[in-house]
């Protein structure tokens, strides 16, 4: 009977072939859409803390899927890492970024994510030499963000590239920094400019003063050490008020100010703060 067929181990077994097939499918429309710039590029700008200039922008990726619609990228960058196809998505990302932050005023930079995949391969400095060189770009004003899961196999070969990269001008940020365990011992010891503070950092930082002593004590100690700071995911007008007050980060990226939005937009919001 149905009833029976729904339940115990057949129907199981049908539910994960199911999502096994649909797995795959998603996989295959993947590839699809790398191979047929099915994939673009959103940048979310990060402004200095009084929010009178815009002085980066990050670069994330986007895929709407032709049926299910936007996929978000935290899925699909997971499952290209899975593939092993995932630099073909960050040399695509840093191509256009790179060309992208070319059509925005000199003083904006753009940050560009990679992945853990991307530093195990020695390749890495060809793509990125590659990328500033079509479009032209100032190594300066390209920003690499890795994160601490970057480091867990083969640290000292990923130490290596990153300073090779920083040698040649380009700036090293390490990303949702104060997720991870060890945070604090790879702010002294990795090749780095700027340190990105987690959104979850943030989380009742208004409310709870721990909280706040917490991220202010982070903040000074990477500071101490040379390190500029951005803090992620600022929502609300206290949260930036608060972190203004303690002169607690130098640039803002968050809601409270924009959220990520296409590459012309960059320069026409540059332009209406410069105007004011
Ligand atoms: P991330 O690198 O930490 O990027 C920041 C994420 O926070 C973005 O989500 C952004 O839209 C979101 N965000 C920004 N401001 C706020 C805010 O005020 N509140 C809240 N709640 N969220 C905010 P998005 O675009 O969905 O990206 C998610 C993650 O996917 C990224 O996290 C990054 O890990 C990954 N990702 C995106 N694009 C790429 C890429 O090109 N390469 C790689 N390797 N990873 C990427
Ligand atoms: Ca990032
Ligand atoms: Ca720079
Ligand atoms: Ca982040």
């Amino acid at each position: 009977s149905k009833s029976k067929q729904r339940g115990g181990i057949a129907g199981f077994e049908r539910e994960m072939d199911g999502r096994y097939i649909e797995q795959q499918k998603l996989k295959a429309d993947l590839r699809e859409a790398i191979g047929n710039q099915g994939l673009s590029v959103a940048y979310q700008p990060m402004f200095k803390a009084d929010g009178t200039r815009i002085e980066c922008a990050e670069a994330l990726a986007r895929w709407v899927h032709p049926e299910k619609g936007a996929i978000p990228p935290d899925v699909f960058i997971r499952i290209a890492e899975e593939m092993g196809i995932i630099s073909e998505i960050t040399r695509f990302i840093l191509m256009k970024a790179c060309k992208d932050c070319m059509s925005w005023p000199d003083h904006i930079a753009v940050s560009v994510n990679l992945s853990a995949r991307d530093l195990r391969d020695a390749d890495i400095l060809a793509v990125v030499s590659e990328a500033l060189e079509a479009s032209r770009l100032e190594p300066a004003r390209l920003h690499l963000e890795i994160t601490e899961s970057c480091l867990i196999d083969e640290p000292a070969a990923v130490r290596a590239i990153l300073a090779e990269l920083r040698a040649r001008g380009i700036t090293i940020a390490i990303d949702d920094f104060g997720t991870g365990f060890s945070s604090l011992s790879y702010l002294d010891t990795l090749p780095l400019d700027i340190v990105k503070i987690d959104r979850s950092f943030l989380r009742n930082i208004v409310e709870d003063g721990r909280r706040l002593k917490l991220l202010r004590g982070t903040v000074n100690l990477a500071r101490e050490l040379g390190l500029k700071i951005v803090t992620e995911g600022v929502e609300t007008t206290e949260q930036l008020a608060l972190l203004n007050k303690y002169r607690a980060t130098d640039l803002v990226q968050g809601y409270v100010f924009s959220p990520a939005v296409p590459a012309q937009n960059i320069a026409i919001l540059s332009q209406s703060l410069s105007r004011r």
